[in-house]
């Protein structure tokens, strides 16, 4: 198929775009780059440099690459940014997530895979969470991001619109080829990783005082190969209708084994420092991965946190400087 990835040249996006290219789909690749880079996009991808806010753009990339479907993963995505600058996460993950449901419903495109977040849960009493748990987001990139669940809803009611919508828990680990690399770097693997290259002096641990077991907030960790593997389940569903799904492994890790585990991988001392909770952070986040696993099959193959944090380590070993570096 012809598939417009949009954010396919972000940590995620390149990983799932390596994965519909080396399973024989076509890929086109829309990105401003403003988190993204050129070089993690495949060179047998097409790329188009461009804004979603851009409609004059969008509707040429659909119609000009004869565009089947669309994997929709453009966002701003991080929690703490989102809670001082929610109107950046309503005009990027809303607004303009819109924009492109208009364009792809002007010319009658209607597939699209949707990057959701367990952050719609908020912070849920009930672990694992499964699908139908409360939805109250305690930061406007999980709200922001819920919003436009409701309105792809509402378009297949009304258009026959058919999404699948992928709700991440953590996305973690990388291929041979693409990681991650965000400026400013705010996650906590690629951070750990810093400082075990001598790039960062310490990682700040925010919050350890939360009722977990040793204090610092727990996650679910999925590495992005298995997440890739789920797109392109996701993208066959869309054929048939359309659903939501949780993207995790249904096991946690708090941030202290994190660190420790990324201690004995690295084979490096990891200083820490204690910090404030970051706004907006949840205790535990952990997912009940059974629907997507029953419903599409989905078999994640990279579970376990030490191949997770290998994987990412040996990226970061061969990209000391991340993408873009001469060094590299
Ligand atoms: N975290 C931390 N230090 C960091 C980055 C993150 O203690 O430098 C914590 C953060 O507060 C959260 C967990 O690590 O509890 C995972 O954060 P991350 O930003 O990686 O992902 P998120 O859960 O926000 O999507």
């Amino acid at each position: 198929m012809k598939i417009l990835v949009t954010g396919g040249a972000g940590y995620i996006g390149s990983v799932v775009s390596e994965r519909l290219i080396t399973q024989g789909h076509e890929a086109v690749i829309y990105d401003n780059l403003s988190k993204g880079h050129r070089e993690a996009v495949m060179p047998e991808a097409e790329f188009i440099e461009a804004d979603l806010a851009d409609s004059r753009q969008l509707i040429k990339a659909l119609e000009d690459h004869k565009i089947e479907a669309v994997i929709h993963m453009a966002a701003a995505s991080l929690v703490g940014e989102s809670v001082q600058n929610p109107q950046l996460y309503f005009r990027n993950n809303d607004v303009n997530g819109l924009n492109l449901l208009d364009a792809m419903l002007q010319i009658g495109i209607k597939r699209l895979v949707f990057s959701s977040t367990a952050a719609v849960y908020g912070a849920p009493e009930t672990m694992p969470i499964t699908e139908d748990a409360p939805q109250n987001p305690t930061n406007p990139y999980g709200e922001s991001k819920l919003a436009f669940e409701k309105i792809l809803r509402w378009y297949d009611e009304a258009y026959q619109f058919r999404y699948v919508s992928l709700r991440y828990f953590n996305a973690a680990g990388a291929s041979e080829r693409f990681g991650e690399d965000h400026e400013p770097e705010t996650h906590i693997i690629p951070n750990v990783l810093r400082v075990a290259a001598g790039r960062m002096s310490h990682v700040s641990i925010f919050g350890e005082d939360y009722p977990t077991p040793d204090g610092t907030c727990v996650r679910d960790y999925v590495h992005v190969l298995d997440l890739a593997d789920a797109h392109i389940l996701a993208l066959k569903a869309t054929e048939t209708g359309s659903r939501t799904y949780n993207l995790g492994y249904g096991s946690g890790y708090s941030v202290g084994e994190v660190v420790e585990m990324a201690r004995q991988i690295t084979g490096k001392w990891i200083s820490t420092e204690s910090a404030p909770r970051r706004a907006g952070d949840p205790p535990i986040l952990i997912a009940s991965p059974d629907k997507i696993m029953s419903d599409l099959g989905w078999s994640p193959r990279h579970s376990e946190l030490d191949r997770i944090l290998e994987s990412a380590w040996r990226w970061h070993l061969s990209h000391p400087h991340g993408y873009g570096s001469a060094n590299n």
